[in-house]
């Protein structure tokens, strides 16, 4: 048995529902579910953790709301999670919450108002993308990787522990949050030496 047999019968058409959305069951009022799903469910946050760059811990906290806006479906997602990253001044692991949203127009079919006139008087066909939708002419909206996406954005470029975190020590390699190595005080010393050599010297 494999660890998919463990979800719970009632779990599976929810969490298939949340990022697999079936044009022809959107119901006229629109639709709302929400469920924690298994990491192993977004690939592109599988494919994260196996390079490295953190580790989830919780399970994903994913929800949308859809509803019809005339032939278009307006979906709102929220996504949440904790992560271990590792801070990358001193190296040690921590704890961040990460969460995001979204707020995306669908179209199975462009809309009629996509042909305008240009300054010719042509048809101009406008791209889902001029008109600030995603186009999605499948049986389906699929919503994984829009999903992964918001948590991947959320993940900061410079993962700090803290933001006055003070790093190792570039000699000695010291976490220097623990204490002072005195690496610093040194390098002073013996550059005052230096100077105080190289005036005896001009001298
Ligand atoms: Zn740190
Ligand atoms: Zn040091």
């Amino acid at each position: 048995m494999n660890g998919a047999g463990l979800i719970l019968p009632a779990f599976v058409p929810m969490r298939l529902f949340l990022f697999t959305i079936n044009w022809e069951k959107i119901p006229e009022q629109g639709l709302s579910a929400a469920a924690d799903v298994s990491v192993e469910d977004l690939v592109a946050l599988t494919a994260l953790q196996d390079q490295g760059v953190c580790r989830f811990v919780t399970p994903i906290a994913a929800s949308l709301d859809a509803h019809w806006v005339s032939e278009l479906l307006q979906v709102s997602g929220h996504v949440s999670c904790d992560a271990v990253l590792s801070c990358s001044r001193c190296l040690k692991e921590f704890n961040q919450h990460l969460e995001g949203g979204f707020d995306l127009t669908f179209a199975r079919q462009l809309p009629e108002i996509s042909m305008t006139e240009d300054e010719e008087g042509e048809g101009v066909e406008l791209t889902a993308d001029d008109l600030g939708l995603v186009y999605a002419p499948g049986d389906v909206i699929e919503l994984h990787d829009i999903f992964a996406e918001q948590l991947i954005l959320a993940l900061p470029t410079k993962p700090l522990c803290d933001d006055s975190c003070a790093g190792l020590c570039a000699r000695c390699g010291q976490d220097l949050n623990r204490g002072d190595c005195g690496c610093r005080n040194n390098d002073f010393n013996n550059r005052f030496a230096a100077l105080k050599n190289l005036k005896l010297n001009k001298e």
